[in-house]
């Protein structure tokens, strides 16, 4: 026992993470925003920031719950591609015939591919509770939703441009194995992002972690939320996690601390 908070064993882990997820679904995005108050929005920008995707790119958002990554992620790179669009008509020169001919062309050579996001989870309540709010606002489109573990991800080596895993990955059971499996989904030249609680130096920050307990208040379930605190507690301080990616096979590993390292954004490529 720690802190009155007893350590949850190894083989119950997968069972207890499963039941908080269950009972929190159709809660969660309430409760996420009244638990970091509304912070987490800025966390989960700022890491589509450091990622700046390129359209085309293909996301696969591991322990992705109810899609905040994902959909993000599809914004963002919609709102580039904007952008481009009307730097292109801003700076548009006059036109040679050869120019006009091609774009009368069939082949749609500059057509970019579209960006596409993987919500995979192994919760089917979350995916289920995400899959309907886009469905029923109307912007699910570029999202797909896939039940699956981290430790074992239902899909082919190379595939994705970028792995991303936010909030996650302390619920995993066997990290380096995610972290095996991150690599292996990968395309040679993907990146790896991993946004997570992490370790704060300042101990008025440090209060902050205790923020699950409030989850009680807001879900009506303390003992969930044991295991919650507990898991942040356990988890490697920044400098041991990023050991443990450059360890997987990663390379350029590197992290970045916001709000004092109460989160840090950990990110590696394979090569
Ligand atoms: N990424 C989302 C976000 O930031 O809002 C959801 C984060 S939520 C705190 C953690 C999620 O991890 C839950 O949806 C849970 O079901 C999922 N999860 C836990 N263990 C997992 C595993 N082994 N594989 C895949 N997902 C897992």
């Amino acid at each position: 026992t720690h802190f009155g908070f007893e350590t949850v064993p190894e083989a119950e882990k997968a069972k207890r993470v499963y039941k908080v997820f269950e009972n929190v679904a159709q809660k969660y995005d309430v409760m996420n925003d009244a638990m970091s108050l509304g912070i987490h929005r800025l966390w989960k920008d700022t890491l589509l920031h450091v990622m700046n995707p390129q359209s085309g790119a293909q996301l696969l958002d591991v322990a992705g719950g109810t899609g905040d990554i994902s959909f993000r992620f599809l914004e963002y790179v919609r709102s580039q591609q904007e952008r481009q669009k009307r730097r292109a008509v801003r700076t548009m020169q006059t036109p040679s015939w050869q120019e006009i001919s091609n774009s009368y062309s069939t082949e749609d050579k500059d057509v970019p591919q579209e960006s596409r996001a993987v919500v995979c989870d192994i919760n089917k309540e979350m995916l289920r509770v995400g899959k309907q709010k886009y469905e029923s606002a109307g912007v699910s489109a570029g999202l797909s939703w896939v039940v699956g573990d981290a430790e074992e991800l239902p899909f082919d080596d190379d595939q994705f441009d970028i792995y991303t895993i936010a909030f996650g990955i302390r619920n995993v059971t066997h990290i380096d194995q995610a972290l095996q499996e991150a690599l292996r989904v990968l395309k040679p030249g993907g990146r790896f992002m991993c946004l997570e609680f992490s370790k704060v130096t300042n101990p008025v920050l440090a209060s902050f972690q205790m923020i699950p307990v409030l989850g009680e208040v807001i879900a009506g379930d303390w003992k969930s939320y044991q295991y919650l605190v507990e898991s942040i507690r356990k988890f490697p301080n920044q400098e041991e996690f990023k050991s443990m990616i450059e360890d997987a096979g990663f390379y350029c590993v590197q992290y970045y601390n916001f709000t004092g390292g109460v989160v840090a954004i950990h990110s590696g490529f394979k090569l």
